[in-house]
């Protein structure tokens, strides 16, 4: 381009202000190019405006120009997070400091004092966070009381020190502080759940599926990896509870299901980590064979959260098994699982995303008061070596949402696979996209087979019902499909 029209535009996002150098003539969908790869973002789930309270937005168009948009040398930008996660940050949309009436009218106030948090939430919110250092012998030019870069303390997401640490996943907390960490110390990030529905009330047209609009129109959804976790690890108080839900799959040879009691606790080997720390094991009414569970009515679910509450405890998350006794004087059962198969089947991972949503974590940061959820899932399955062992699980916060919205359902043939409606009178379901080059991650079904005996799953809060959960199915070894993306090491106190 010649110096004559090049111009250079400044964008302001939640990572602060950058500037893009472009030719007058360069067209609106490059210009979006160009942030996405100014900002290193994965996807396109963000829109950007010329104003910074977000009225007008710069609509992504080959034909028309920069020029042509009346976008001039030195105009100001404003970037705004649209659909759920991207690589980097999760939908958490910054809001400017010197916001207009107009901004905050359509933006609910965040860091609300009412939310209430839990306790190890409030607990680490006090935390520093930062992580010590020590000073290097060989780095550090300085005495024993100077500090310098080689060892003064780092921020809780710093990736060497993750990287060093072998830590896949920020703790929420940490992922909290990097999106808190800019200019405004984070009074103006948002946390908001991804949407997979029109939106309702829109007066522009005729209600879908006559039409649909761009102000209406949920945003196109590119699955990616979740960069952090809520519950970081899973602990047994005690092994005897665990063997006594396993006595029931011992004396049957049926599988077993149950609600896992405890509390949340702050972790430390994980910066800021949480880990969940289960007391008890209750296990509903239910009827069960080799390869189902099937949740019965339960009379007794008020007095169970009851005494729970009383004694300090909440649902932390769930447990079922899945084992087939190999060699029952061995003590060896079926290795089933793994990356060869898969962890978690579609059903699973729906059943987690319905429970996961049915047990949302109060969040200040978050524009509905929640985001998230610290609830577990944990499959008790045969290992490599034949011996029973206990894998933790939770879906990311792309599941959840398609799983509220009604979007993933199982497939038929495969158990490893999920599969995203489609669009019809009733629904409109959004364009999914995923990326094989991201492994692990969700895989969906190629080909347009649903089963219709598996919708009456319905959606998150119908789950108190019987839910029918079919734990094997046949295996295809063809597909490496990670329904989730993460898995943490569950221990006990005595081993
Ligand atoms: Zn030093
Ligand atoms: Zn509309």
């Amino acid at each position: 381009m010649s110096t004559k029209d090049k111009i250079l535009v400044r964008v302001q996002s939640p990572e602060g202000l950058k500037r893009i150098e472009l030719s007058k003539n360069t067209n609106i969908k490059d210009l979006y190019e160009l942030v996405r790869e100014t900002l290193k973002l994965e996807d396109y789930g963000f829109s950007l405006f010329k104003e910074r309270n977000f009225t007008s937005e710069i609509i992504s168009s080959r034909s028309q120009t920069i020029a042509s948009q009346n976008i001039k040398h030195g105009d100001m930008i404003f970037f705004k997070q649209v659909a759920g996660i991207s690589e980097r940050r999760a939908s958490a949309v910054a809001i400017d400091k010197i916001s207009s009436a107009a901004a905050s009218q359509s933006f609910q106030p965040v860091l609300k004092n009412e939310v209430k948090e839990d306790p190890v939430d409030l607990l680490l919110a006090k935390e520093d966070g930062r992580i010590k250092r020590e000073r290097d012998s060989k780095l550090c030019h300085h005495n024993l009381n100077g500090c310098c870069i080689h060892c003064s303390a780092i921020e809780p997401y710093d990736e060497g020190y993750l990287k060093e640490k072998n830590i896949k996943h920020l703790s929420f907390h940490s992922y909290l502080r990097k999106q808190t960490s800019g200019m405004t110390g984070g009074k103006f990030v948002a946390f908001e759940d991804l949407n997979c529905k029109i939106k309702s009330g829109c007066r522009e047209h005729l209600p879908w599926p006559k039409g649909i609009c761009s102000k209406c129109q949920p945003s196109a959804i590119t699955l990616n990896r979740q960069t952090y976790r809520h519950v970081d690890n899973v602990m047994f108080e005690n092994t005897a509870i665990v063997e006594r839900f396993l006595e029931y799959w011992r004396n049957t040879g049926h599988q077993r299901m149950g609600y896992l009691y405890g509390q949340y606790e702050v972790l430390s080997d994980v910066p800021l980590g949480i880990r969940a720390r289960v007391a008890a094991i209750y296990e509903p009414p239910q009827e069960s064979s080799r390869d189902s569970i099937k949740l019965l009515d339960d009379d007794n679910a008020n007095d169970v959260e009851e005494v729970a509450k009383a004694l300090g405890l909440c649902r932390v998350g769930w447990i079922f098994t899945d084992l087939i006794s190999e060699n029952a004087s061995a003590g060896t059962v079926k290795h089933i699982r793994g990356i060869e198969t898969h962890f978690l089947t579609a059903q699973e991972c729906i059943l987690a995303g319905n429970l996961q949503n049915s047990h949302p974590n109060p969040c200040r940061y978050a524009s509905n008061s929640v985001f998230g959820s610290k609830f577990i899932t944990v499959c008790v399955t045969g290992d490599k070596l034949k011996q029973v062992h206990m894998e933790g699980y939770a879906v990311s916060a792309q599941c959840m949402a398609l799983v509220r919205d009604d979007c993933l359902i199982p497939t038929k043939d495969a158990p490893e696979l999920g599969y995203i409606r489609e669009s019809s009178d009733k629904q409109y379901v959004p364009d999914v996209y995923y990326k094989v080059s991201i492994v692990p991650s969700m895989k969906i079904h190629p080909t347009n087979e649903i089963i219709a005996a598996w919708q009456h799953l319905g959606k998150s809060k119908t789950y108190e019902s019987a839910v029918y959960l079919p734990l094997f199915l046949e295996f295809h070894f063809f597909f490496v499909s990670f329904y989730y993306y993460y898995y943490f090491t569950i221990f006990t106190e005595n081993g």
